[in-house]
């Protein structure tokens, strides 16, 4: 299977900007972002989607969501609040098919999404 451009980002096949990175996890700004803070925490491994997750990947799950509580912090949209999403297939807006949780700040949001 072809690399997905997240694969790509995580080999430094293509350039991004990364804002924190360990041995699990990458994270990166969003090339088109939806408010002033949109950033991708994205797991190194291999996931198309929420629906091929193992249970042992609830582990790297559990760390991006954590990532996103303390760099809500590191950004200081925290206390104003943020969002957090993972969509999945087509009825829920991926076009990216490497699981990634958006973390979204920095104005406030409507419900219900779009
Ligand atoms: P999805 O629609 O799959 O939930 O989100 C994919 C996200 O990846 C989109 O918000 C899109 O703007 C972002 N994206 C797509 N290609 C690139 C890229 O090459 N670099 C970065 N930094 N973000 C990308």
């Amino acid at each position: 299977m072809s690399k997905t451009i997240f694969e790509k980002i995580i080999d430094k096949e293509i350039p991004s900007d990364i804002i924190y990175e360990d041995d699990l996890l990458i994270a990166i700004k969003d090339i088109n972002p939806v408010a002033p803070v949109h950033l991708l925490i994205i797991p190194k491994k291999v996931i198309p989607t929420l629906n091929d997750l193992s249970k042992e990947d609830s582990i790297i799950v559990g760390k991006m969501v954590s990532l996103a509580k303390d760099l809500a912090k590191k950004l200081d949209i925290d206390k104003t609040g943020y969002r957090t999403v993972f969509n999945c297939n087509d009825h829920g807006g991926q076009t990216v098919y490497h699981i990634h949780l958006h973390l979204i700040g920095g104005r406030k949001m409507n419900w219900p999404p779009g």
